[in-house]
């Protein structure tokens, strides 16, 4: 069988109508890059939090059209709140001395950003690390802080090993370890990996602390801090005393791990940081086998509980082994494989990251597109 090429999926996504009645999905500019692996053909169509409905039934439509091509044995079309990246379009670079909403008190670093969970398993480190790679990809210099004490698994994720070395410029601080263009620290680089240890609430914040301080961090426009899972008192006082310009909620779709989330959101409002949004993970899985979308833990639930409390939603991640995979083996799908349909959804996220942390527009939903003539 002849190789499935982006002009067949795209000659037949040209024949769908978008929804303003002018012209079709291509030309109206709903579609991203296509990512074609074997027979599975990934994208995403662009929609606006007011076209959700329309556009999810239109969404349903075109994965039966791919689907009906031959060769393809797999289509993932998920919807995304913004338009395609424009190839080579970075977003501008933070100018120094621009005012932010709120300064992250470390030399050189313009905003700390949480990544949070009220539980732990729903991927709250996977989003850290891919979000840290999806904002470096926009332009901006990142950096990663695991503030995950309790399990560390950011040395993991980004596949590093070894020790820190003292910096050489001031003895008693460290240099933070790189990967993939990204500072990274971790107190897993400083305990040995099997070492249990039985951290009390104050030992956290001095560990933490002193993570944050005496770590030699290059300049960065963003740092990612992946919380420890919950929202105890550890969690709360670290969310205080930590000088956050925002926090994004990781939740899968389940009930009682929205419920969690809600936790995550009243426990950031208590100290006044910011939300800057919710991400839905393992939102859906699409089967290899039969090619369906199976939505696990249902859908859509943190897309509705956030609009419900006023907090934006920043999109959904779906269930997909490649993820894991990579994960596991310290290769973050956004690193490694960037076109990706994955790697696109983290991009989209991580850009209304930064446009909430740059607009000053924190208490509001990151910039939408609108399509003009719905
Ligand atoms: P947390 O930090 O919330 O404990 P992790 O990021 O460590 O969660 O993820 C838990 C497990 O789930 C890991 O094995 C990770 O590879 C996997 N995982 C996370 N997100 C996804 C996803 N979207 N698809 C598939 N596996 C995922």
């Amino acid at each position: 069988m002849a190789t499935l090429t982006q002009d067949d999926v795209l000659s037949v996504l040209k024949r769908i109508a978008a929804p303003d009645g002018r012209g079709n999905v291509v030309s109206a500019g709903l579609v991203s890059d296509i990512a074609i692996k074997g027979g599975t053909v990934m994208f995403a169509l662009t929609t606006t939090p007011q076209h959700v409905r329309t556009m999810e039934i239109l969404r349903g439509a075109v994965e039966k059209a791919v689907l009906g091509i031959p060769g393809v044995e797999k289509a993932m079309v998920a919807l995304t709140a913004e338009r395609p990246p424009q190839q080579g379009k970075a977003p501008p670079p933070a100018q120094p001395g621009q005012a932010a909403p709120r300064g992250s008190g470390i030399p050189g670093i313009k905003h700390l950003v949480a990544v949070a969970s009220g539980k732990g398993g729903v991927g709250k480190s996977t989003t850290a690390v891919n979000l840290a790679l999806a904002l470096q990809s926009l332009g901006l210099r990142v950096a990663v802080l695991d503030a995950d004490v309790y399990g560390p698994s950011i040395p993991k994720l980004f596949g590093l090993t070894g020790k820190p070395e003292p910096s050489s410029a001031e003895g008693k601080k460290m240099k933070p370890m790189t990967r993939y263009g990204v500072e990274v620290m971790s107190i897993g680089f400083l305990v040995p990996e099997d070492t249990a240890m039985i951290w009390r609430g104050p030992m956290v914040m001095s560990a933490l602390t002193q993570l944050l301080r005496d770590t030699e961090w290059g300049p960065a426009d963003v740092m990612v801090i992946d919380m420890p899972p919950g929202t105890g008192d550890v969690q709360l006082t670290l969310a205080q005393q930590t000088p956050l310009s925002g926090a994004v909620i990781v939740s899968t779709p389940q009930d009682l791990a929205l419920i969690d989330a809600r936790k995550g959101l009243n426990m950031f409002k208590k100290v006044n940081v910011p939300v800057i949004g919710i991400v839905e993970n393992m939102s859906y899985f699409v089967c290899t086998a039969c090619g369906e979308r199976h939505e696990i833990f249902g859908h859509g639930g943190a897309r509705e509980e956030a609009a419900r409390i006023g907090a934006p939603f920043l999109g959904e991640i779906p269930l997909d082994k490649e993820v894991r995979l990579r994960s596991d083996s310290g290769e973050p799908i956004v690193a490694t494989l960037p076109d990706s349909l994955h790697a696109a959804l983290y991009r989209d996220v991580a850009r209304q990251v930064w446009a909430s942390l740059e607009g000053g527009a924190l208490a509001r939903p990151a910039p939408r597109i609108v399509l003009e003539s719905e």
